[in-house]
């Protein structure tokens, strides 16, 4: 029997992702929405890399289980590459809010700040690292993966979560909000980096 695979995030639109990206292979997974023993960590890393791997060892030590972990975000080379790695909390802090309000929120600051920019000024990428830890918080793979886009003048589509109704990706000329899951599967940063951490992941497990 293989190891349960615990995926390090609450965020409920990246579990609902990584859960159909691990489908196929037919893996023991939970998330930490709920999980006894999980805890609360500080992403102080200075890059997606560093903070993915504070959230994998982090949980993997505290859980004393694999974790896939992840950290995200869209860069706006135009704004200094903003919102990065503060891409959940773009526009502060929010204890007890809930996700789609803060959603909202980044969504409407993010236009505030590209008001009058046009063209390649509205190009914009993002980027996910994935790093596995072992139970003893040993890091024994990581990936990544990004997806380019230019990000739209008003919100379009439901699908998705965060800035998905705004993110145009280049190759379908529509927002990650009006294509379908499968797509954003397919093509976006996150399915890049598992489709390049999965294998690891499917050796490490099998093996544990
Ligand atoms: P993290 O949980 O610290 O990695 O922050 C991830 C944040 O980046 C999310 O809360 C969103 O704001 C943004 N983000 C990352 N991936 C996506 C995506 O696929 N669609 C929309 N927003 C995303």
């Amino acid at each position: 029997m293989t190891a349960t695979l615990v995926l390090g995030t609450t965020n409920q639109g990246k579990v609902r992702e990584l859960l159909e990206l691990l489908e196929p292979f037919d893996m023991s997974c939970v998330s930490l929405v709920g999980l006894a023993g999980a805890v609360d960590v500080a992403e102080t890393g200075a890059s997606f890399a560093e903070n993915a791997a504070l959230k994998a060892q982090a949980q993997a030590r505290a859980l004393g289980n694999w974790v896939l972990a992840e950290d995200s975000g869209l860069v706006v080379p135009a704004l200094g590459g903003a919102p990065g790695i503060h891409s959940a909390r773009f526009s502060g802090p929010a204890p007890g809010a809930d996700r789609e309000a803060v959603d909202a929120r980044n969504n409407a600051l993010l236009l505030e700040r590209l008001t009058g920019m046009v063209g390649r000024d509205r190009a914009a990428h993002y980027a996910c690292h994935a790093t596995l830890a072992d139970p003893s918080g040993r890091i024994v793979a990581v990936s990544q993966g990004v997806c380019g886009g230019v990000i739209a003048e008003s919100p379009t589509g439901a699908g998705g979560f965060g800035y998905d109704p705004l993110f145009i990706v280049s190759e379908y000329h529509r927002t990650f909000g009006e294509l379908s899951p499968v797509v954003k599967a397919v093509i976006s940063h996150r399915g890049r980096a598992m489709r390049a951490i999965i294998p690891a992941i499917v050796r490490s497990l099998a093996a544990a």
